[in-house]
């Protein structure tokens, strides 16, 4: 499938071709993807006085190092910093706006953005002002970008919390404000111990609803939890969902063998949200060289690939694309399906998917092809 034009196998990628091509990113915490300067200069515009360092440097590896700990402890106290920080109307706007912006400037051309809106309120921000706030943000970063000449489109998803019990109020708030740019519902937080189907009342609202959703699952937890969001929920999509590689056997004389859920997610073209790098630091996998993303991508599974948290993950997706390079020795090819892939998969109108793959994606690899 390596129908390779960015250099021989084993070459050294260039990222700047990576940064060139269009992309499409489907799963990114606004939460996880701040600059570590604007970390420091919020915390110091709003009191937070928590900070591990106020060197902007020393702050980027900071995060790095705690979400690679492997201590679950150390990875959440780096969003206990992030949510810190973003607590009021103008921080919600200002890091709305630069993810944009960063993203615009990585390539990315069409991008879902995700956050849980019941983390932005411990100073008594209301749940709309802080999606009216993260939306001012949005269009903001759009804006700016364009007067670079850099189009990119964005759309949120709401996420909640699966500890926390107000799923359904915040698939309401979703629905709410589905024609002022959030485009969907997850759920996020600790997947053990927090099955899919307790929020079966907030994804029954969204299906009755029209209304799409993402559910993250495979991540931490293994095929039960794929199962139930698929079959019990309606997930339309899978955030990472890497685990049903065990659903997926290797026989003797090295033919794959899907199993039925296997089977079914790869039947009906369901989206992995795969996120490479975060994986490796989770322990969701060992390498990105050994992750399930090769053989996935190899069974034709509807395969995406995402960053989910830049900022903890030291990543973009132009660095997750030249780490699969490098790993597995995908092309611009193999790249632009990837892309298409997540496009087909975004929850945007579909004449708007189209008019993204027919006059943005395709021209752009076209180009370089
Ligand atoms: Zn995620």
């Amino acid at each position: 499938m390596a129908s390779d034009t960015s250099g021989p196998a084993g070459a050294t990628p260039d990222p700047e071709k990576f940064r060139r091509v269009p992309k499409v990113l489907l799963h990114d915490h606004l939460d996880g993807g701040l600059r570590p300067g604007t970390v420091i200069e919020l915390a110091e515009a709003t009191g937070y006085q928590a900070l591990p360092t106020t060197d902007t440097a020393e702050l980027g590896r900071w995060f790095r190092d705690a979400a690679d700990s492997g201590s679950l402890e150390s990875y959440l106290e780096t969003f206990a910093h992030t949510c810190g920080v973003m607590q009021t109307e103008e921080a919600l706007v200002r890091v709305a706006a630069e993810c944009a912006e960063d993203l615009a400037d990585d390539g990315v051309v069409y991008a879902e953005v995700r956050y849980a809106p019941e983390l932005f309120v411990e100073r008594g921000l209301s749940l709309e002002t802080v999606v009216e706030a993260v939306q001012a943000g949005f269009a903001e970063g759009e804006r700016r970008a364009a007067a670079r000449g850099k189009v990119i489109r964005t759309g949120t998803l709401l996420c909640a919390m699966r500890q926390h019990a107000r799923a359904l109020e915040i698939a309401d708030l979703a629905v709410r404000y589905r024609d002022a740019g959030v485009v969907g519902f997850d759920i996020a937080g600790p997947e053990d111990g927090f099955p899919p189907t307790r929020n079966l009342d907030a994804f029954e609202f969204l299906r009755t609803s029209n209304a799409h959703f993402t559910i993250h699952a495979g991540e931490a937890f293994g095929l039960a939890s794929i199962w139930e969001a698929i079959q019990h929920c309606g997930a339309e999509r899978l955030g990472h969902g890497v685990r049903i590689i065990d659903d997926i056997k290797i026989g003797d004389d090295g033919t794959p063998h899907l199993g039925r859920l296997a089977a079914y997610v790869r039947d009906r073209r369901i989206p992995l949200e795969i996120c490479p790098s975060s994986n490796v630091q989770t322990g969701a996998a060992q390498s990105i060289g050994t992750h399930p993303i090769g053989l996935l991508h190899q069974l034709r599974f509807r395969v995406t690939v995402n960053t989910d948290n830049r900022l903890m993950s030291g990543c973009t997706m132009s660095s997750e694309f030249a780490a699969l390079h490098a790993a597995f020795g995908y092309g611009l090819a193999d790249f632009q399906w990837f892309t298409i892939n997540a496009m087909k998969s975004a929850f945007l109108d579909f004449d708007r998917r189209l008019d993204v793959i027919n006059n943005v994606i395709k021209p752009g690899y076209a180009a370089v092809l």
